[in-house]
């Protein structure tokens, strides 16, 4: 038998493809991770395909089973690659997010559909395939200790991709912001702190990132890593939330265990909007001086903000260019507020009647999918693609990383380089 793995991508961010953003782009360990979950010996073949860099080609080889990754972007592709297999008689699989948040619908487009976390799910799918007897559904919402794999990084390709690898810990944020598709797709379920630090010796590198969606969120949990992490002598860095900044233990460990860098979802400059997002951290007013002092701790902060919100007014957003300096953030990144199916926001958007389309690849976060309030979805467009272009100037992008507590190192290298990738990243985002 032959499998094929598929890493679906939105054809509009074609456009992410350009040579800066991939300074900033990582390898799929989703992909890596499914195929650790194979069994050895079951297919004579396994091909893997990132459609961020490779093609899908449905002629060359008769696939058997062909398994399809998918967020809610990138679904119109999944769709079409399950067709074309199906026609040349593949039984098809989708999973992921979309898979996850409407499975009914993605059930009519594949033989199966599996929601969650692949750990469980997908053994448990290839056992019943073996068997001849693969069901419509599978679903796991949490993953037993033993069943976290290594995920298999040597088989995925690295082509156009930031050469650092990624590993998940923690897995889960606890947290309930109202447009989050996290929450639903991971639950919090920390990996044992040894099977943790046995993965990250056998990468033998210098440089990691954590994907977590939250890595501090269980601070005893981080605390443990971290100090377990402190003999490798790795640079990393992690997602966090702003409330970090208020834990001068847990940083100065973050320091010490090689961090230095957290990307924050701080989402608004205004507590009403924060509020709205039912962000449990919402003192916006506090921002400044949490950043101050997780820069005071030597780790650079990447802020990320969403356009967008009930509250939001035209004038607040243009000002978040000049709010970012005046946070002295290393890095900012900006997204169109984005009512994703299975979230909170999605529901009170539909109960409402202020879906405008449901043209799945345009749920990207560079367009207005939705009616917004206190904005036309036109000027939303265009204020976004101008916060992007200010804030990304050149004269900014120097004076943060020279503001940076890490200029002059190896970090600070990076952050120059994250710098241009996202500058790139939104000269392409006003493209698509
Ligand atoms: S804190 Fe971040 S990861 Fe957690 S629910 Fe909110 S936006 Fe999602």
């Amino acid at each position: 038998m032959k499998l094929l793995l598929i890493q679906a991508w939105n054809a509009h961010e074609a456009t992410l493809r350009s040579k800066f953003s991939n300074l900033i782009s990582y390898s799929s360990l989703t992909l890596a991770v499914i195929y650790s979950l194979v069994p050895e010996g079951m297919f004579e073949r396994i091909d893997i395909v990132d459609e961020y860099s490779q093609t899908v080609n449905y002629d060359r080889v008769k696939y058997d089973l062909v398994m399809i990754s998918s967020d809610t972007s990138s679904i119109p592709a999944a769709y079409k690659h399950s067709r074309a297999f199906r026609r040349r008689g593949a039984y098809t699989v989708i999973g992921g997010y979309h898979a996850t948040a409407l499975p009914e619908e993605v059930a009519k487009h594949c033989n199966t559909v599996i929601s969650g976390p692949a750990e469980m799910a997908v053994p448990a799918f290839l056992r019943d395939f073996a068997a001849g007897t693969p069901k419509r559904f599978y679903q796991n919402t949490d993953v037993h200790p033993e069943c976290f794999t290594v995920p298999a990084r040597e088989q995925i390709t690295q082509h156009k991709k930031l050469r650092i690898p990624a590993v998940l810990a923690n897995r889960g944020c606890p947290n309930h912001c109202k447009y989050c598709s996290m929450p639903m797709m991971w639950r919090n379920d920390p990996r044992p702190v040894q099977s943790v630090i046995d993965e990250i010796r056998g990468l033998h590198t210098r440089l990691l990132i954590f994907f977590d969606p939250n890595f501090f969120v269980n601070r005893s949990y981080a605390a443990a890593l971290m100090k377990a992490m402190i003999p490798l002598h790795i640079l990393w860095v992690a997602l966090a939330t702003a409330d970090l900044g208020n834990d001068d233990a847990l940083l100065s460990l973050a320091y010490k265990s090689g961090c230095r860098g957290v990307l924050i979802g701080l989402e608004s400059m205004s507590p009403a909007s924060l509020k709205s997002a039912a962000k449990r951290f919402q003192d916006a007013d506090q921002y400044r001086s949490l950043i101050a002092n997780i820069h005071r701790h030597g780790l650079a902060v990447n802020g990320c903000f969403v356009l967008g919100f009930d509250t939001d007014t035209e004038a607040q957003l243009r000002r978040l260019p000049e709010y970012v300096d005046y946070l002295d953030l290393d890095l900012c990144r900006f997204a169109i507020l984005t009512p994703y199916p299975g979230t909170a926001f999605y529901r009170e958007m539909e109960r409402e009647g202020r879906i405008r389309t449901k043209q799945w690849e345009l749920y990207n976060q560079h367009h207005v999918v939705f009616a917004p309030k206190n904005i036309s979805a036109e000027r939303l467009h265009i204020v976004y693609r101008q916060v992007w272009k200010e804030a990304y100037s050149w004269k900014r992008i120097f004076r943060r990383v020279l503001h940076s507590p890490a200029r002059f190192t190896l970090p600070g290298l990076f952050l120059l380089g994250a710098n241009i990738g996202f500058r790139y990243l939104g000269i392409d985002e006003k493209r698509g």
